[in-house]
């Protein structure tokens, strides 16, 4: 989609910071690190939320959710992970590309919730 803010880093035509990549999947660190790490998984087809993800794409997109939390535990010692899916406006999605986060967590005053 041509207005879409995550199919234009998926063509490449706006950077980010990316940390892993297939035929179907992007992963990279949101702009605004909730957490340190704080990552975004996408399917490289658009689409725009739960109700819309196919089973065969949910599966490209949770194939390599864990994958990455462990690289992301790996590489920054989290204490744990919080996995979250907003869908729709007043469930707080603001992106209209399924996404799901990945935001570490380090214990209490890390920032989020
Ligand atoms: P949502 O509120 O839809 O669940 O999450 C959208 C997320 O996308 C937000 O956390 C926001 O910081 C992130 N985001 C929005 N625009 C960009 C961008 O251009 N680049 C990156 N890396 N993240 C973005
Ligand atoms: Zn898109």
């Amino acid at each position: 989609m041509s207005d879409c803010i995550f199919c234009k880093i998926i063509n490449g035509d706006i950077p980010a910071a990316k940390v892993y990549e297939d035929e179907h999947v992007l992963a990279f660190l949101d702009i605004s690190q909730v957490t340190k790490g704080h990552t975004l998984v996408v399917p490289k087809v658009h689409t725009k939320d739960i109700f819309e993800l196919t089973s065969d794409t949910a599966s490209h997109v949770f194939r390599v959710v864990p994958k990455i939390a462990n690289a992301i535990k790996q590489q920054l010692a989290p204490v744990g992970l919080n996995l979250l899916n907003n869908n729709g406006e007043q469930a707080g999605q603001t992106v209209f590309h399924y996404h799901v986060h990945l935001i570490p967590r380090y214990g209490k005053g890390d920032g989020f919730g």
